[in-house]
This record gives structure tokens, sequence and C-alpha cells, in this order.
């Protein structure tokens, strides 16, 4: 409904991964007899996040960002592929899907959650931890000997785990100040682990004798995607609308643009609309709740809305324009608008460490002039919504 499966922008993906699948529903009778009647399906959604997961019955899913940001060679995504068929195989969804519903809808969006491919989602190589160590490594056992069988060279399922874990610190890179907080959800539970990649190393022998009697693969001379290195760029370039919702905790400090103020604390808890997404970035609106204790012109403690405007031209930049109207929570007579615009650093997909400078007009009364306003605000950010 949402045109993100073999649409056109990833026809040539999906065409390649069909015909590896295929290679690969060869071999499943040898670990389950029935497994061969399945309706087996494959497809490749069109959006820019890492991930792949299986449904029951031999329903797999790969995510074009998983393909372009890995940079992943087509023996590569085959490990990825079998190791799904593998969860699919040992029925592994039936189990932990029922938990597995409510984790994902509180790390990546309730909406999604509920669509119904995604409801049975397993965010297998992405964002939760919906399955156990041993299923993980039954899975990558049951991948090695599917990917191998199949003529794909075992190789690629250890250089797939060095893709993963370089793409993993990229992204705790590019927030580095978050090396000392507690992340969420988000990759930080991996299923990934060192644990298996040795495992991975310790089969070896034993596929090396399944590839060496294999119809092998002859990789295609045109790689699956244009990215020839592990990347975080900014490849959700289809969505035209999604929604991000922000939690902000932020502390105003006006103390080094005018010596005789405070700082303050205050908190925004809003939600909003990505309305247009390109390579470039984004326009977004925001819309929320604003409070901030102890306002550093007039003292007060101020609650109120605020709307807010901005484009984030890439993961870390974002230009804004914001509305707040506020009441004094202290004294029902005065009240605050501040109209401002601002940059502000942050990276957009997850929680982020900002740093706001602001200039704009505040009044404190309708009736009274508007003043000039500039500040600097510093604060912690967690978005959540549809990315
Ligand atoms: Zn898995």
């Amino acid at each position: 409904m949402q045109g993100l499966l073999n649409n056109k922008d990833v026809q040539y993906q999906d065409q390649r991964v069909q015909l590896m699948f295929n290679r690969l529903i060869r071999h499943v009778d040898v670990i389950s007899p029935e497994a061969s009647q399945w309706a087996w399906e494959i497809h490749v959604v069109d959006r820019g996040i890492v991930n792949a997961f299986a449904v029951g019955a031999g329903k797999v899913m790969v995510y074009r960002g998983l393909i372009e940001h890995l940079a992943l060679s087509e023996e590569e995504l085959a490990f990825i592929v079998a190791h799904e068929m593998g969860h699919n195989l040992r029925l592994h969804m039936r189990e932990t899907l029922s938990n597995i519903v409510p984790i994902y809808a509180v790390g990546v969006g309730l909406s999604q959650a509920l669509t119904p491919w995604s409801s049975a989602m397993v965010m297998d190589y992405g964002v939760s931890k919906p399955m156990s160590r041993t299923k993980e490594v039954e899975a990558d056992r049951i991948g090695l000997e599917l990917m191998t069988k199949a003529g794909f060279n075992p190789s690629a399922a250890q250089t797939t785990f060095v893709k993963f874990y370089a793409q993993e610190e990229m992204v705790r890179d590019s927030q580095a100040y978050l090396k000392i907080i507690p992340r969420s959800t988000y990759l930080r539970t991996h299923p990934l682990s060192e644990d298996r990649e040795s495992d991975v190393k310790q089969q070896s022998e034993k596929v090396s004798n399944f590839y060496a009697s294999s119809n092998k693969f002859i990789p295609a001379a045109r790689p699956l995607s244009d990215k020839t290195s592990v990347n975080t760029d900014y490849i959700d370039d289809y969505e035209k609308l999604y929604l991000i919702g922000r939690i902000a905790p932020e502390t105003v400090i006006t103390r080094l643009l005018h010596a005789n103020e405070d700082v303050s604390f205050g908190t925004d808890l809003g939600y909003g609309w990505m309305l247009k997404r390109s390579e470039q970035g984004g326009l977004n609106l925001h819309a929320g709740l604003s409070y901030f204790h102890g306002d550093p012109q007039i003292k007060g403690n101020f609650g109120g809305a605020f709307t807010e405007l901005g484009w984030v031209f890439n993961p870390h930049w974002q230009v804004y324009s914001r509305f707040v109207s506020a009441k004094d929570m202290d004294n029902s007579g005065r009240e605050k608008q501040k109209l401002a615009a601002g940059l502000r650093w942050g990276n957009f997909s997850e929680g982020h460490l900002y740093l706001e400078a602001v200039q704009g007009r505040a009044r404190f009364n309708s009736s009274s002039p508007w003043k000039n306003n500039d500040l600097l605000e510093f604060g912690y950010a967690f978005n959540f919504g549809l990315f």
C-alpha cells in the first residue's frame, strides 16, 4: 500500500535477491522436509534502515538500507537471508513474536508496528534483541549450511560481521558524547555478538565441505548497490511523510550573553511530521508542550505550547523557526511569546545531545513591545517515531 515493495528504486536489487533466494530455497528440505512446500517469499523494502527480518512460513524482508549502508556483496546478503530462513525453518518466531511486538512498538513507532507485515516483525538485524543468542547461533549455522550448499562462499559470513561492527561503530562515533550515557534499545542490544562471529569461524571446516561440492555462485560484475564501503549516508530518500516525536530536556543559558541573567531549565514534549525528505534532508513540522523553570528574563516558571518548522539539511544540522506561547505558572498575569530562529546540532534519527543558538524576539504580555531575545540552549533530546 505504501509502494515500498519492489518499486522502481529497488527493482534491480529485488530481482537479484529473488534469484539468490531461489538458490537457497533448493536446499531447505535438508533442514526441514516439508519446508520446500512452503510459499516462500522475499521482498526488498524501499527504506533506508539497516535491517532484515523473517516472519513465519517462509516470509523474509530485507531493507534497502541494509544493502546500501553495509555495501553488501551478494554473498554477504546471502548469509543474512539464509540466517533469516534459518529462523523460519526452526519456527523461532512462534514463541517470541508476542514478546517482540510491544518492544518494537516502543522502539520504532506504534503505527508502523501495527501495519500488517510489521505486526509480525522481528527486528533481527536492527533495533531490539528479539531472540536469544542460542537462536541466533542456530540461525547462523543453518544459514551457513544453506548458503554453502547453494554455492555462496562462506567467508562472506565473516565479512558480514565485520561490516556490522563497522556500521555500529560508525553510528556510535557519530554521537561521541553518547558513549558515556546508557543508550536505549537502539543498536546497543543488537543480537550480534563476538560469540556468533567465533561460532561462524568454528563452523568453517564443516561448511567448506558443503561449499566444495556445491554449484558455485558466480557474483555478477555490477554490485548490488552503488555504495562501495560501509557508510551512514543519509539514504532514506523516499519517504514523503513520516512522524517524529521529540522529548527534549533543555537548559537555557543566557548568562553567557547577558551577564546579569540566570540559567534556566525546560522541557519540550513534542510530536511532529517530516513533511518532505530527500538526500539533502527534509522539512519538518513540530508542535507540542513546553515547560521552562525559572525563565532567565523574568525568573518565572512558564508552561505553554510551541510550534516549530525546521529544515534538516544533513543528519546533524537543522535550521528552524519556533513560536512559543506560554503562561507564567506562578503569576497568572504574565505570559510570554517568543518567536525565534535558530541552528541546532544533533543526530536527528535517535537520542542526541544538542546545542542551539537562538536569535529572536520575546514579549512578556501581549500588549508589551517585542524585545530582542538571544539564547544559547543546551539539552538532550530523544526522538522516536518512524524513520
Ligand atoms: Zn537472527
